[in-house]
């Protein structure tokens, strides 16, 4: 099909690129294809995938990603040399720990290239690199803040840090004025590239944030307990709560796979659960409080609570709860004869207090309770 393709003269430009990529895309378009045909008989359960779609016109992020067999190679001096394009200066930002597999090319929307590699990993290697630390033990709930990046069980309070807010602010001022130029004007393309650009600072900026504070509450902690996004409240279209909440699920992410990777706990905790409403102590439920309330004395046992604190604290044991819970149907799946039984309760059981929690979440993004 390429062949044929490349011999017609409005497809001729075809012939300027490795041929190896062009059969990786209609390898990734045969997978997408077949995910979709898959999840509508049923074959595939989850996640559901819809048909393919062509790229967006608007989105101005490119790539092209050469595999093993592009015969593509880093050079002796440091060099990328890239079939049909030749050998590419490259700034590495890190040595690689092994022989990458593939590598992607992507120009983003601000018109900078990168370099994205694919590499084996090793989980033993990566868990010599970290020194031994006890952390047996210790364990951390996370609340979302709206004031801070994130609150800790411990009372510690994570804070955006300030030339990342300074960012933010000047991407919104940038965001204005691109809204105000003429379409089509050449004013238009060049704040057009000045939002790009600054897009790309404040996404690079939280993005090392992110790993940073994800690294070290990882390394940390025996085991790490966060709330999970408030999905109804993100599609309710207000801008600067959804980056907010965006930036979060990305957070949520890296704990994951770097505690995945380092044999740490991590376990989300659902939203519907009234982190914000029960004491953390006598565990009594006090009832919604208003956003602007932020200390409160519980009145079964006296205590003075932080509001963020209180709800990380019962996001911990939430968590913890949940974590054990998931460990003894686990071992109940390995001792008993029917494991069957056992996953089908379990399921009916899921799907009820998913029932629940929808109609929780629901009553807690009522305005006053919302950060809840
Ligand atoms: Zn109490």
């Amino acid at each position: 099909m390429i062949t044929q393709g490349k011999k017609r003269a409005e497809r001729s430009w075809l012939g300027e690129v490795s041929a190896v990529v062009l059969q990786q895309s209609l390898r990734d378009l045969e997978g997408a294809y077949r995910a979709f045909f898959d999840s509508r008989s049923g074959k595939r359960k989850d996640p559901r995938a819809g048909p393919p779609s062509f790229k967006s016109l608007k989105d101005r992020r490119q790539s092209v990603r050469f595999t093993a067999n592009a015969r593509w190679k880093i050079t002796g001096k440091g060099l990328l040399s890239l079939p049909k394009i030749g050998d590419i200066p490259v700034r590495w930002s890190r040595t690689l720990p092994a022989v990458p597999s593939t590598v992607t090319v992507i120009k983003d929307a601000s018109g900078r290239f990168f370099a994205s590699f694919v590499i084996e990993t090793d989980p033993q290697a990566d868990a010599d690199r970290w020194p031994v630390e006890d952390v047996s033990g210790r364990e951390v709930g996370l609340d979302m803040g709206l004031n801070h990046f994130a609150v800790l069980s411990t009372g510690e309070k994570i804070a955006s840090p300030r030339f990342l807010r300074r960012a933010e602010k000047k991407l919104r001022k940038l965001q204005r004025g691109h809204a105000r130029k003429q379409k089509g004007s050449k004013n238009k393309e060049k704040s057009r590239r000045a939002l790009a650009r600054q897009h790309a600072k404040v996404a690079d900026a939280r993005h090392h944030f992110h790993h940073e504070w994800s690294s070290r509450l990882v390394r940390e902690h025996q085991a790490i307990y966060a709330e999970t996004l408030n999905v109804q409240g993100m599609a309710r279209g207000n801008l600067a709560k959804s980056i907010h909440d965006a930036g979060w699920s990305s957070f949520l992410a890296m704990l994951e796979y770097k505690a995945a990777r380092y044999g740490r706990v991590f376990q989300q905790v659902g939203r519907f659960f009234p982190s914000s409403q029960r004491c953390s102590v006598c565990h009594r439920i006090d009832g919604p409080k208003p956003l602007h309330v932020r200390t409160w004395t519980c009145e079964g046992c006296g205590t003075v609570h932080d509001r963020d604190t209180n709800a990380a604290d019962n996001t911990r044991q939430e968590g913890r709860r949940l974590h054990t819970l998931n460990q003894q149907l686990k071992v109940a799946e390995g001792h008993h004869g029917d494991p069957k039984r056992l996953r089908s309760d379990e399921k009916t059981k899921d799907r009820r207090s998913r029932h629940d929690a929808k109609k929780q979440e629901a009553k807690e993004s009522r305005p006053e309770n919302r950060a809840a």
